[in-house]
């Protein structure tokens, strides 16, 4: 973790950041969340991640304490007074201080925190080898679309892939592909690329988006459809993708290969084409 963080209208080290134990964040997990990659210095994609955070307050009927432009100069001035070009920059609201009640306090202010680590994308390694995940029913709440800090479920499934050695957890609900701990998850067979739809059982996942505009855009046949467990477990190709993760190939389900047991072509496609978007952005941000 980097230096300097922000706290309800202050940039300070880390060391000197302290909320009160009332605050419902702490009390019942009662906020939201962003993750934003950060690219020698410039933000990706934050508008998009602007819009998801919003919608998240709404979700939850929370104040959206800053408005966009406020936010985008608290991003900046995180990865400004942060260490190193490509960092990671994480804001949470949560409803605030209150005497502990379930419902929410009548008047309260949103605690606001922002801080910047470094980026961890992939190694090199992970890239050309794949990683193993582990599958689980999906057993969260009916709001996944929202990104809450209430994630003991999707801690609680991490662990079950650490504890296996596995880098993911692959869901199912009802048969049917969800999402992973921390990342959505797309399946190809037969050279289609297929991506469960959006709706409240997954995150809309801002590397979900780009995935399939890359695939639009260079006319890689893929699929917005409901995605059988049957046909992920058959599949030639799993991939996780995420801000932190980018797109990522799953190469084992419960340690048996997918397809052929390393990154597939389409995959290796996708993740060329996910670096050089990624390099053009940038040259025009720059
Ligand atoms: N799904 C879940 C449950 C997540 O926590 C995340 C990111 O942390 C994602 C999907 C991927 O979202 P994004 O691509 O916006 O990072």
């Amino acid at each position: 973790m980097n230096d300097i963080v922000y706290l309800n209208g202050e940039f300070m080290p880390l060391e000197n950041a302290h909320i009160p134990v009332l605050d419902r964040g702490f009390i019942f997990g009662d906020g939201v969340y962003e993750v934003i990659p950060v690219y020698s210095r410039r933000p990706f994609r934050l508008q998009e991640h602007l819009v998801r955070f919003r919608r998240s307050h709404d979700a939850i009927r929370l104040q959206y304490p800053l408005s966009d432009m406020d936010w985008t100069r608290l991003v900046h001035d995180l990865v400004g007074r942060n260490p190193g070009d490509d960092q990671s920059i994480y804001l949470q609201v949560t409803r605030g201080v209150a005497k502990r009640d379930h419902a929410f306090p009548a008047s309260v202010k949103p605690t606001v925190f922002g801080m910047s680590s470094p980026l961890s994308t992939p190694s090199r390694q992970a890239i050309e080898n794949g990683v193993p995940a582990v599958s689980a029913v999906d057993y969260r709440w009916q709001k996944c679309d929202v990104k809450s800090t209430s994630l003991l479920a999707n801690c609680l499934l991490r662990q079950f892939a650490a504890d296996a050695g596995a880098a993911e957890v692959v869901m199912f609900r009802d048969g049917y592909l969800t999402e992973g701990s921390s990342s959505n998850v797309f399946a190809v067979r037969k050279g289609t690329l297929y991506a469960p739809p959006k709706n409240n059982l997954v995150l809309p996942g801002i590397t979900y988006d780009v995935v399939l505009e890359l695939a639009q855009a260079n006319k890689l046949p893929h699929e917005v459809t409901p995605v059988l467990e049957t046909d992920v477990r058959g599949a030639d190709e799993i991939w996780v993708t995420s801000s932190t993760k980018e797109v990522l190939a799953v190469t084992t389900l419960d340690g048996k290969p997918v397809g052929a047991g390393k990154p597939g072509p389409v995959f290796r496609r996708m993740h060329q084409l996910y670096q050089d978007f990624k390099r053009t952005i940038m040259r025009q941000a720059a």
